[in-house]
């Protein structure tokens, strides 16, 4: 699933003033600033952003009636290289930065320069164990999700699983009461939950499952759970809450800190430790959601402006 995603080719050694890692939400939306403020800016990405995933979101000002994320990319490539953005298509493998500029590897041994970087990565989801293919079905269906925040209300009263992560799982599944009264807990480990937080899930009528999945099935609108009892469940939607990997590995080779959950710190939009530094999206400690992205990106993007502004002597003393 990617988008048809528009490619300039440029030269190895050109002076970008600023290069984008990153070309979902955050990354794009970081983008078309820096082009409407003048810059020369380059978005690199490797076509996996998770946006291209999402069937249809609900959770985006401005599209009533949903949005694919296909779309909703498109559309915001499109708008980004309306205004002079470079977009190009190519793994970032390494990035330095000597005190003056940034430099990246590609993959394929290209090089790039800029004074600043924003770099908006994303992460990876850890995902139930599942063919690739039969995964993204499953999502596609609308029968495999992970993300409470987007998604509850379209499950009012649905049967409901979570998966696993145990403290983690309990507080998705608390907060998808909300939306519906045939919840059921799997834990990954049913030690794991505290007698207070089973006392917590009993009180609001939360089901929770002792013996382990052996596995999942892709069924006519249903996902069909499978324990290792040979007991089948079907839900009309599975949520795994089994975490997330942040992709920050060129962040931290630039030298920026990592918390315990691997995200990096709340300021980073705003400001870095490495001067014309900045992140933006998922990456970032906060609500992993497609407004806060683009939030994200247009901070970002106008704090690499005004950097670059305060360097040059643009400014008022
Ligand atoms: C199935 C699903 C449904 C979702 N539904 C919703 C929803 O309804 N509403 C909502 O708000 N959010 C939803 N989300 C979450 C949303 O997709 C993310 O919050 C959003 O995409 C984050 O934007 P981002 O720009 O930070 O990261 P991403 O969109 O993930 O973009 C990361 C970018 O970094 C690039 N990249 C990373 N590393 C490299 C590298 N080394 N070299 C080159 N490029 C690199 C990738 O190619 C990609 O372009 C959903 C997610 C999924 C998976």
């Amino acid at each position: 699933m990617t988008a048809e995603i528009t490619s300039r080719k440029v030269g190895d050694n050109a002076p970008y003033e600023c290069i984008i890692v990153g070309a979902g939400p955050a990354g794009l939306t970081a983008a078309l600033y820096m082009a409407r403020y003048r810059r020369r800016v380059l978005v690199l990405h490797d076509e996996t952003s998770r946006s291209l995933r999402i069937p249809l979101t609900h959770n985006v000002p401005g599209f009533p009636d949903g949005v694919s994320g296909v779309e909703l990319v498109n559309r915001m490539i499109s708008h980004a290289v309306q205004y002079g953005a470079v977009i190009e298509s190519a793994r970032v493998d390494s990035a330095r930065h000597d005190g003056e500029k940034f430099e990246l590897v590609g993959v394929d041994g290209t090089r790039w320069q800029a004074r600043t970087l924003i770099l908006g990565t994303g992460l990876h989801l850890n995902q139930i164990p599942l063919d690739h293919d039969v995964h993204e079905a499953a999502i596609k269906a609308g029968v495999l999700r992970y993300c409470p925040v987007c998604d509850g209300y379209e499950h009012i009263d649905a049967r409901i699983a979570v998966v696993g992560c145990d403290t983690q799982g309990g507080k998705e599944a608390m907060f998808l009461r909300r939306f519906s009264r045939d919840i059921t807990l799997m834990p990954l480990d049913f030690d794991a939950l505290s007698a207070e937080e089973r006392t917590t899930l009993a009180g609001a009528n939360i089901k929770v499952l002792s013996v382990p999945v052996a596995h999942y099935a892709l069924g006519p609108g249903v996902m069909e759970v499978t324990l290792d009892t040979g007991e089948r469940h079907d839900f009309d939607v599975v949520y795994p809450a089994l975490g997330v990997r942040p992709r920050t590995g060129l962040a931290v080779a630039l030298g920026l800190r990592t918390d315990d959950a691997g995200c990096l710190d709340a300021d980073a939009p705003f400001e870095t430790q490495v001067p014309g530094l900045y992140s933006a999206g998922d990456i970032v400690e906060g609500l992993d959601q497609i407004a806060v992205a683009m939030a994200h990106g247009a901070i970002a993007s106008t704090k690499a402006h005004n950097w670059l502004r305060l360097r040059d002597g643009e400014v008022l003393p």
